[in-house]
């Protein structure tokens, strides 16, 4: 039997109200005890003393870009960043090449991970067929071939009746609707925030109003249809509130934070760097402490880095013709902590809640915690150690991120997926 014992650390596991010191112990890939003075009945041994250990962090979005970006990313490598950046699990956006709106391509993203990647990769269906807002995806073979959610993310689906069969068809498989709530029509052009910012650098404003029309118009459907409805990155003050709201009234409204929208605002935007382009843009800094506020509150169930390779290729182009996206698996925590711990915007088990039973909410993979029987995923993080990251070195395949050389106070120190030790700060990356 495959054992594996992680000794002496503050093990914080929200999903149970668990926070002491314990050692957690791993058995044939599975959760087997979470007590005091566990042995390790000849099995690895890891010291996790001074640590926090937390049930695995689930990333509910993410662009692997393969197939057919592999020059940006690969499964592989995307899940090579994750486990570096304390992720267990990982969810894959369909806005691959082609699309994966098929079972067909589903069962591609599958077997890819089962074969190459360290961390668990879950695939995300699309919408509609091609992400073209025109006709549904095969919605129903997808769910059967492994998707955990649908969505056309990087676009909106423009077309409320069609979003609205989209809900219909969601709610009988059960699945939630993660939506990029933009308004194509009041974004288009733009390049950053609308604001003082864009106005000083001249560039096209991408008004929140945008954003805001989209949430208000897809919660109205999700009350009409009853299906579970995700706000992908949240950005905007007006749409926390009505998320907030559409809560209060007991409607099945999620909505998942970027670190860079929580840790950016359009002001700290510097002149034509493409590492700072998004969507949605980094907004005005009452949209940034909402977005916090909304994080301490509650209405934020998750935190998910929205990593969007790009080569540099693509990104040295003037800022106009860029693409929208940046990396975000291996800063996420470090910013968390930072922004969010260290300020004492929210405690310790309510970060770990943010990258496990909140995500593990709106998705149900039966995964973000340590209850016995539950998949071997552990992170194990540290607020004890000083570093600096560097973007040259991550193990994502693109270079475009906008906290290059930034210092940060903690992060992960050991990744365990399955029971294996797949990373750990000391030595990097450990399992093929
Ligand atoms: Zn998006």
């Amino acid at each position: 039997m495959a054992r594996l014992l992680i000794k002496n650390g503050r093990v914080i596991d929200p999903s149970a109200g668990f926070d002491r010191i314990a050692d957690v112990l791993i058995e044939d890939g599975l959760v087997a005890a979470v007590e005091s003075n566990l042995a390790a009945a000849g099995g690895e041994v890891r010291d996790a003393s001074g640590c926090i250990v937390a049930p695995g962090f689930i990333d509910m979005h993410v662009h692997l870009r393969d197939p057919g970006m592999e020059h940006a990313e690969t499964i592989e490598s995307g899940a090579r960043a994750a486990a570096a950046g304390g992720f267990t699990s990982i969810c894959a956006m369909p806005n691959t090449q082609p699309v994966n709106d098929s079972p067909t391509v589903t069962s591609y993203i599958v077997e890819r991970a089962r074969r190459v990647a360290v961390t668990n990769v879950f695939p995300i269906g699309a919408i509609t067929r091609n992400s073209a807002g025109e006709e549904l995806a095969a919605i129903g073979s997808m769910k059967r071939a492994g998707v955990v959610a649908i969505s056309d993310d990087g676009r909106p689906v423009m077309n409320a009746r069609l979003l609205r069969r989209a809900m219909e068809f969601a709610k009988s498989f059960d699945l939630p609707v993660i939506e990029h709530c933009e308004d194509l029509n009041l974004s288009a052009g733009g390049d950053m925030h609308e604001g003082v910012s864009s106005t000083r650098l001249g560039l096209r404003g991408i008004p929140s109003c945008s954003e805001d029309v989209m949430v208000a118009r897809d919660i109205l459907l999700a009350e009409v249809t009853g299906a579970r409805f995700h706000v992908a990155h949240i950005s905007s003050r007006h749409s926390i509130a009505m998320v907030a709201e559409a809560a209060r009234k007991g409607l099945p409204v999620t909505c998942e934070a970027t670190p860079h929208h929580f840790s950016l605002s359009d002001a700290d935007v510097p002149p034509y760097d493409s590492n700072y382009k998004m969507k949605p843009p980094l907004r005005a800094a009452c949209d940034v402490g909402a977005v916090i506020e909304g994080i301490a509150s509650g209405t934020v169930e998750a935190i998910a880095t929205d990593h969007a390779p790009h080569p540099g290729s693509e990104k040295m182009q003037e800022f106009e013709r860029c693409p929208f996206g940046v990396i975000g698996l291996e800063t996420a925590l470090g910013l968390a902590l930072e922004r969010l711990l260290y300020p004492g915007k929210i405690s310790l088990a309510r970060l770990v809640a943010l990258f496990t039973v909140g995500p593990e909410k709106v998705l149900r993979l039966g995964r973000g915690t340590l209850a016995r029987g539950a998949p071997g995923d552990v992170t194990v993080f540290d607020t004890g150690f000083e570093w600096t990251y560097d973007v040259n070195r991550s193990y994502s395949k693109s270079r475009n991120s906008p906290f290059d050389n930034r210092r940060f106070r903690g992060g992960p120190v050991m990744t365990v997926v399955a029971g294996k030790v797949v990373w750990t700060r000391e030595d990097g990356l450990l399992a093929p």
